[in-house]
């Protein structure tokens, strides 16, 4: 995900079930040499960055862009409870903008919600993540009686196979998201269970983005490849071919001063960078290129309809390189 999809209200947090046991921001945290613990959950600086504007008077984020909130904590952590409201206030107010919320604690989310949530706001959707059959079993639920217009699920890092029919039997979830896990001690993810949920939503024609592997990639348990660089894992997502988009996920946006329900033609529109992009499995979810993230300079942007026909033009050398294993270090049998 690029850093201009993220909105980090809070950071820190601490651990609530198996799918935090090597959670990235600790080790990131680590990594940067960050003095404070992870544990201790702190407004950051970019606590009003939707409400930032450019020195024309322009919001810096634009209408119809979607950004995903609190990558570095937990929406619902406990220790956020006095802020929360402050961030419901920003989310009301930029009403033309997509607010895309994770958590591992959704029996947190009703007592949290704003006092005007109602059915839910036009412009978040919801996400829990869950991570094995056990915390989907536990989840689900509680996340099922939880109104919203807009939900989904988040299974990384996934740690197993996971039946989702209860939840994709409902017609609730409009889109279900999935990684390995990455960074240290990273514990294996099974080809063979993201082509099984892959397979559940195909059939529930639930939109499905595996949009890494993970470092450590197994096959009916037998040790396949193990790919540290996310690029490669990335790629190696995109060209399994499990990711379905069956429909768009409509939201309805507003203008925040007129409250006026804005066009499609007023809204943002991602543009991708046609290498980096290329075999990327995360564009579907992610929120294009502004060529901030370690892009190569001489990025050229285009829309993903030109994107898609370069990358028919690439495709058959990319298969190549996806069956070989070529670039790929092989685990140790
Ligand atoms: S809930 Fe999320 S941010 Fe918090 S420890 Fe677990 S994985 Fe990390
Ligand atoms: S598609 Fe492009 S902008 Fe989106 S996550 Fe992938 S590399 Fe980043």
């Amino acid at each position: 995900m690029a850093t201009h999809d993220i909105w980090n209200p809070w950071h820190g947090c601490h651990k609530v079930s198996a799918g935090c046991r090597n959670c990235y921001m600790f080790q990131l945290d680590a990594q940067r040499g960050v003095t404070m613990p992870s544990t201790v959950v702190h407004r950051t600086q970019e606590f009003d960055k939707p409400l930032k504007k450019d020195r024309h008077g322009d919001f810096k984020i634009k209408a119809g862009e979607r950004i995903r909130v609190n990558m570095t904590s937990d929406t619902f952590v406990e220790e956020a409870d006095e802020w929360r409201d402050e961030m419901w206030d920003i989310i009301r107010r930029r009403c033309d903008v997509v607010f895309y919320i994770l958590t591992k604690r959704p029996e947190r989310i009703a007592g949290h919600l704003p006092a005007d949530w109602g059915e839910g706001y036009e412009n978040v959707i919801l996400h829990i993540t869950t991570e094995n059959q056990n915390m989907f079993n536990r989840r689900w639920p509680v996340f099922e009686a939880i109104p919203a217009k807009h939900k989904g699920l988040t299974l990384a890092p996934l740690l197993g196979p996971i039946d989702l029919g209860p939840a994709l039997e409902s017609g609730q979830i409009e889109q279900v998201e999935c990684g390995g896990e990455n960074y240290a001690n990273p514990r294996p993810c099974d080809v063979a269970w993201v082509y099984d949920i892959a397979a559940q939503c195909l059939k529930h024609t639930t939109n499905f983005c595996w949009y890494e592997s993970g470092t450590d990639l197994r096959w009916h348990g037998r040790p396949l490849r193990n790919l540290p660089w996310k690029t490669e894992q990335s790629r190696f997502a995109f060209l399994a071919g499990t990711n379905r988009k069956h429909h768009d996920v409509r939201f309805r946006l507003f203008d925040p001063v007129y409250h006026r329900e804005l066009d499609d033609d007023e809204l943002y529109h991602p543009r991708y960078n046609d290498s980096r992009c290329l075999f990327c499995a995360s564009r579907m979810i992610c929120n294009g290129c502004n060529g901030s993230d370690h892009c190569p300079k001489d990025l050229r942007f285009v829309p993903v309809e030109e994107l898609e026909r370069i990358e028919a033009g690439k495709h058959d050398e990319m298969m190549r390189w996806f069956h070989s294993g070529e670039h790929w270090i092989r685990t140790k049998a």
